[in-house]
C-alpha cells in the first residue's frame, strides 16, 4: 500500500525502508526492499510489521544506490513473504513494486504460462514482472510504454533493471504516486511524507503519466511516451 523509490549517492534501502515506515499509516500485512548494486538485484522481504524486514536486513545487509520499496495491502494472495513485492521476472533481470490491482491478470498469467514463465506468488502483480521481461526491447521506459498498454485497472509502478543502474521507471493509472527532486538524487514515492526528509520539490503525478527518474533529473510523460511539462510543488508544511 506504499511504494518508496530512491535513485542517488545514498545507500537506497535506508531511504526507502526509513520512507516506507512514514507511509505506515496507510496500513500494510507485509513489506520488502530491492537494491542494485554492482550489476545484481537483490530483495529481502518479510511478513508482518517493518521491524521484522528491518530484523532480516541487519542479518542480510543490502547496499547499492538504486532502490525500490514497499508495504504491501494483499488484494491477491494471502499475505506471506513470497507474495510480498518486489516481484521479479523469471531470469531476475528486473524489479518491480505495486500499488493497486491488475484487473486483467488472470488472462495474461495464462498467456504468460504458455510462453514458458514460471510463477513464484499468487499475486496480480507478478504479471507485470514477466511482461516486462517478455516485451523487453532493451530500453526500460519503452518497455514500459509497451506493458502499460497491456495492464488494466489500477496501478503505482516502479521498476529496476539490473543493466540500468542510472534509471527508475515509474509509471501510474489511478493510484496515487509522487516524485521528489533532489540535487543528483531524486525520489519516487505514494505520498509526500516518505521523502520529506530530503526534499520539499515535488512533481504530483497525475492518472495516466509516467517518470523516468535519474540521479540528474527527472523526466514526465503521458503513456504514450510524449513528455509532460510538470510544474514543481513546493511543500511548506510539515508532516
Ligand atoms: N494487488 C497487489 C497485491 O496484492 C498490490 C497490493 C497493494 O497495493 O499493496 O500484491
Amino acid at each position: 500500500c506504499g511504494i518508496v523509490g530512491y535513485i542517488g549517492p545514498r545507500n537506497g534501502k535506508d531511504v526507502v525502508v526509513g520512507g516506507l515506515a512514514k507511509l505506515e499509516y496507510r496500513g500494510y500485512d507485509s513489506a520488502g526492499v530491492a537494491a542494485l548494486a554492482d550489476g545484481n538485484i537483490r530483495i529481502v522481504k518479510a511478513v508482518g510489521r517493518l521491524a521484522n524486514l528491518e530484523e532480516k536486513l541487519a542479518e542480510m545487509p543490502l547496499s547499492g544506490q538504486v532502490a525500490i520499496g514497499h508495504t504491501r495491502w494483499a488484494t491477491h494472495g494471502k499475505p506471506s513473504d513470497e507474495n510480498a513485492h518486489p516481484h521479479q521476472d523469471c531470469s531476475g533481470r528486473f524489479a518491480i513494486v505495486h500499488n493497486g490491482i491488475v484487473e486483467n491478470y488472470l488472462s495474461l498469467r495464462d498467456e504468460l504460462i504458455a510462453l514458458g514463465h514460471e510463477f513464484r506468488s499468487e499475486t496480480d502483480t507478478e504479471v507485470v514482472a514477466h511482461l516486462i521481461e517478455e516485451m523487453y526491447n532493451g530500453d526500460l521506459f519503452e518497455t514500459m510504454i509497451a506493458v502499460g498498454k497491456r495492464i488494466r485497472g489500477a496501478y503505482a509502478l516502479v521498476v529496476m533493471g539490473k543493466d540500468h543502474p542510472d534509471e527508475l521507471v515509474a509509471i501510474r493509472r489511478a493510484s496515487p504516486m509522487i516524485i521528489g527532486l533532489g540535487e543528483k538524487e531524486n525520489f519516487v514515492a505514494s505520498d509526500i511524507p516518505a521523502i520529506l526528509e530530503y526534499t520539499r520539490d515535488i512533481y504530483v503525478m497525475e492518472d495516466g503519466e509516467m517518470a523516468v527518474l535519474r540521479r540528474d533529473g527527472v523526466e514526465c510523460f503521458n503513456m504514450d511516451g510524449e513528455p509532460v511539462k510538470k510544474e514543481v510543488y513546493h511543500v511548506t508544511w510539515d508532516a
